[in-house]
């Protein structure tokens, strides 16, 4: 018999595919609680049933949350009252973080349990910068707004993490070659399952190699920052130096020339001071 939990908002990271993964903590909380909020009564009775553990279950999705949020808020006051999704950790791209904001405000306490999450997943497989990363869920599925969610997000130094689903994976890719250019990038597919694969390569062989094959399962892209912006060279910073110094003073031409190109204005003056 699991002691029972004191009142409040649990929040409970289950595994992303393999039951292994789940914490003896989040196991205890499972077990301990008065109610679980669950996305999918199916998938977490299977769950509870790893773990030996019975408990009562209510609905609380994207359709429904709206409506069963007060009352949920109200039962955490004397109960415990469990969050999972059907898979990973709640509120990553899946519901939760409304009922957490409206628990806080009514002053119930929140407890995080976490635990396995797809995207943390992916980065730790990837092989990519992971000192700076940029997590965009799932992107629009219309072509148009994809490219405009892409282009927001093009000129931004972090490594890039995104959801998608097999069917859409090869139009993304291809959008993403599009829209950010060269870059290498992982498809994270099947983590922790028994089809795990981790394929890296550049964004275009990613497009091509999944264009007309698109992979089964659950999959999470993962794409290095922009390299490092190119110098100008030495003929273009002279180029606009002499065209610059015809309306400019040396040493204010050096100034612009070097805000535009983004070179050290020592350097951009001392060019100046010889061309003159
Ligand atoms: N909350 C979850 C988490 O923390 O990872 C994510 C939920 S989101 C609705 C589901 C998406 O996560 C899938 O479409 C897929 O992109 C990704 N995902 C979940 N499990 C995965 C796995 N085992 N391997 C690769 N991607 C996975």
């Amino acid at each position: 018999m699991n002691p029972r939990l004191p009142p409040g908002l649990y929040i409970v990271a289950t595994p992303i595919g393999n039951l292994s993964d789940l914490s003896q903590r989040a196991a205890a909380t499972l077990a301990g609680c008065d109610v679980i909020a669950v996305e999918d009564t199916r998938v977490t009775a299977k769950l509870l049933a790893h773990i030996g553990a019975k408990r009562p279950m209510l609905p609380y999705h994207d359709h429904n949350a709206d409506r069963v949020r007060p009352d949920l808020i109200a039962r955490m006051r004397t109960e415990a009252v469990a969050l999972v999704s059907d898979a990973g950790t709640p509120l990553i791209s899946d519901p939760g973080y409304k009922l957490v904001r409206d628990a806080r405000a009514a002053g119930v306490p929140v407890t995080t349990i976490p635990g396995a999450s797809a995207a943390m997943a992916a980065l730790t497989l990837a092989g990519l910068p992971t000192d700076r990363f940029l997590f965009l869920g799932f992107l629009p599925s219309k072509g148009g707004a994809r490219a405009s969610a892409i282009a927001e997000v093009a000129a931004i130094r972090a490594t890039l993490v995104l959801y998608e689903s097999g069917p859409r994976l090869g139009a993304a890719l291809k959008a993403l070659a599009e829209g950010l250019g060269p870059r290498e990038a992982a498809v994270a597919r099947e983590i922790t399952k028994k089809f795990e694969e981790t394929v890296t390569g550049t964004l275009a062989e990613l497009a091509d190699r999944y264009a007309d094959a698109p992979p089964k399962g659950e999959i999470v892209i993962v794409v290095a920052p922009p390299g490092a912006p190119e110098a100008p060279a030495e003929a273009d910073i002279e180029a606009a130096l002499r065209e610059a110094m015809t309306r400019l003073t040396p040493s204010r031409a050096a100034a612009e020339v070097a805000e535009r190109l983004g070179v050290p204005r020592r350097q951009v003056y001392e060019k100046a001071l010889a061309l003159k």
